[in-house]
Formats: structure tokens, sequence, C-alpha cells
């Protein structure tokens, strides 16, 4: 989820609560009746072969955008305490935090790996801290529906206005204990939750808005950002495989 966002949350404006609008099913998630399977060789070369901050797939480009479809699974218990996983979190927290993409969140599938893994800065933590979030699930969504304006790194450079509920409470997997954790969480914060969780299955918030339209600064900014050399599509993300 794109940093402007923030600054544009407290235009946010009240809308009738009707409900979830539907979305698109995503595709069948691998691993369902037997559990997660095991990272495979080629989400370990993605991973590990990455820069520190990673390429950001993009809607616009047809092979980013099946990953972007695709509904991701979960990772098994013994992948998230391998260091695997401790490279992939660190890439992706460090992809959200260049400040040439400043973000507020970031999806497993936008670095192209289809796993259940985001990373949310808390704005309603002291310092707000980015934390990661594997296996994370919306187990609840309440209060009020609102809409505000969001912007999304993988859908340059559009942004739309989005209703999403107030308060919601996730669950997601302690990737040292095992545990199952819960929180719940409120106002801006919860948006980029339901933003992240929306991408692990396969859904952009392009889908949900009601509407969207070009922001020319953003369009100004990101060919400079273009310019960096920093966006180069990793050539695995080109081959046929099995993610
Ligand atoms: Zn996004």
């Amino acid at each position: 989820m794109n940093m402007k966002t923030i600054a544009l949350a407290g235009a946010l404006t009240l809308c009738v609560a009707v409900g979830m609008s539907g979305c698109g099913q995503p595709r069948g998630v691998k691993g369902d009746e037997n559990g997660p399977s095991p990272l495979t060789e080629a989400e370990i070369r993605l991973i590990e072969g990455a820069d520190s901050v990673m390429y950001v797939l993009d809607v616009a480009d047809p092979e980013d955008s099946v990953i972007l479809r695709a509904a991701s699974q979960d990772f098994r218990d013994k992948d998230l305490q391998g260091e695997v996983f401790k490279t992939l979190a660190a890439k992706m927290l460090a992809t959200v935090n260049a400040p040439e993409q400043g973000g507020v969140g970031i999806a497993a599938p936008q670095v192209g790996i289809n796993r259940r893994l985001i990373v949310v800065q808390r704005l309603d933590k002291a310092g707000e801290p980015f934390e990661i979030y594997p296996n994370v699930r919306l187990d609840s969504l309440y209060g009020d529906l609102v809409k505000g304006r969001e912007g999304c790194l993988s859908v340059p450079p559009f942004r739309g206005l989005v209703p999403r509920w107030t308060k919601a409470i996730v669950s997601y997997k302690d990737p040292e204990t095992l545990e199952t954790r819960r929180d719940t969480i409120a106002g801006f914060t919860a948006v980029i939750f339901q933003h992240e969780v929306d991408h692990l299955d396969g859904v952009l918030y392009i889908d949900r808005a009601d509407s969207v339209f070009v922001d020319e600064d953003w369009k100004r900014e990101r060919v400079s950002f273009d310019s960096l050399g920093r966006y180069k599509k990793p050539a695995i993300l080109r081959e046929s495989r099995d993610f």
C-alpha cells in the first residue's frame, strides 16, 4: 500500500454499510488438502537471489498479473522457522521501507511469492513500527464501512476510493513460537490490513474501488524511480515455474 494514502486518510467520508462487496473468487490454493506445501526451489531461488530491495510486481505486466491474481498458501511451520523465511521477511521490510516506494504495507505476492505473509506499518502503535504477519487471516470485519483513498505499489500510478471496515480482528502465526495470535485493529491500520490480506486472495483494491483515477504526482515520480534501475524484473519471474 502506498504512503500518500495516509495524508488523505483524514478525508474519509462515511458511506452506508451494506456488507462486503463481492469480488471474483481466487484460483485454487495449492496445499489445501494436506496442509501447506514446502517452499519450492523456485521460491527459494527468487528469495535468495533478490536484492535487499526486491522488484515489485506490476499488475500492468501480464506475467506479474498472473502472480498477483493467484491465491496464496500458508507457510509450513518448518519453513516459518527457516532462514529463507527470515530472508524473505527482511527483504520485504527493506522493500516497503525503500524511500522511493514509501509504502505502509506490502504482501508477498507483490514480490513474486504466493504465500500468506504481509508487512504492515502499525500506525496505531508508538513509533509506528513495521511488523510481519505470516499465515494471516481476517477473522472478523466490523464497525462502519467507510470510503477512503488507496494506492498500491503494484498498481502505479492509480488511486481509488475504496470502502473498508473501520475495525478488524486478525489472526496470524508467531514465526518463533508457532502460536496463533489474534489482534484487534482499528482506524487506518485496519484499512492497511484489509488491503494487504486482499492481496493474498488475489484481490486488488481496484476490484473494490468505487472510482479509480491517475495520480499525476506519482506518475511523474515513478519515471525518476525507474531511472534508479532498482526495478529490474528477476529472470526467474519470466520462467515457467511451479510456484
Ligand atoms: Zn497493494
